[in-house]
């Protein structure tokens, strides 16, 4: 059975959506984005991604009045219910013909569409491999904390990293580690836990949230300050977080290595503890 969708109003076939070629979403990238992972029903931190993107909307100066909550439990119930991503995007809706400037009177096109998820960090912790990564030259936008659609830095980066055989890139500007192209980043250095400030040169990532949370109910040491570029030859410990994957381990950047090629202790603990929170959230 195919996916239905949800689209400007109404629940459909996903294989009948249709969008106008006029959508500035298509033209411009004139357009946000939002993706919530939902376990049994129960949105994992619903409200900080909602809240994130009411924040964007209202950056971006479009007017959305529809209850995106609601329209998520709706779309899950029509699609099979179960563990399940939704995703959403609002465009500013489509004019009559392309052109750069605001007209006021669009109404935002409101898509959201969901398919199936895995609760992140399953199985047995300590057989956890970890994953490599990249750097490259932080090319985006100087406004980083709006999730915007205009992801075509991002797609580069990330294709980038695949084609050197890595599964992430590493954005680094004026010689600091910012994060991932789709996560943030943490860094361990002399027991220490680092990350760097939610501001606009990061997207201002749900599951930071949580693992700040965390850090401070496991008594760890944290620091939120930027992360030289240098300190990837230093660290013991590289982790990056995203609301699908959870706290996932980064054992290797460029040629380096980081700590001793293995998922640090400490990334043990905090997946741990993610694992329960996540756990004790599916059980309320
Ligand atoms: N940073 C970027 C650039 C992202 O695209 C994402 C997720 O898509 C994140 C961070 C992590 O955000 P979250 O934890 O809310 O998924």
């Amino acid at each position: 059975m195919s996916s239905h969708v949800y689209l400007n109003g109404e629940f459909i076939p996903e294989t009948e959506a249709k969008i106008s070629v006029f959508d500035r979403g298509f033209l411009f990238a004139d357009s946000l984005y939002e993706l919530i992972p939902f376990y049994d029903g129960v949105g994992f931190r619903l409200e900080e991604h909602l809240q994130r993107l009411h924040q964007g909307l209202k950056a971006a100066r479009i007017q959305c009045d529809e209850d995106i909550a609601a329209l998520c439990q709706q779309l899950l119930e029509i699609n099979g219910g179960g563990h399940q991503a939704v995703y959403i995007q609002i465009t500013r809706g489509v004019d009559e013909r392309r052109r750069h400037r605001i007209n006021p009177g669009l109404k935002p096109t409101v898509f959201l569409l969901s398919y199936p998820i895995k609760p992140a960090l399953i199985g047995d912790l300590s057989h956890y491999e970890g994953i490599s990564a990249i750097t490259c030259e932080d090319i985006r936008w100087r406004r980083c904390d709006i999730k915007s659609n205009a992801l075509l830095a991002n797609i580069l980066a990330v294709q980038e990293a695949l084609d050197q055989g890595a599964q992430e890139a590493l954005f680094v500007r004026d010689g600091h580690l910012l994060e991932g192209a789709s996560s943030n980043l943490f860094m361990v250095r002399n027991g220490k836990l680092y990350t760097s400030p939610s501001d606009e040169q990061i997207l201002g990532g749900t599951t930071r949230s949580v693992i700040l949370e965390l850090a401070r109910l496991l008594g760890l040491a944290l620091t939120i300050q930027e992360l030289p570029e240098h300190w990837l030859s230093e660290a013991d410990e590289l982790w990056i977080t995203g609301s699908t994957r959870g706290v996932v381990p980064v054992v290797k950047v460029n040629d380096q290595t980081i700590g001793d090629g293995h998922p640090g202790p400490i990334w043990l603990r905090m997946a741990t503890a993610f694992r329960q929170f996540q756990q004790q959230l599916l059980q309320k």
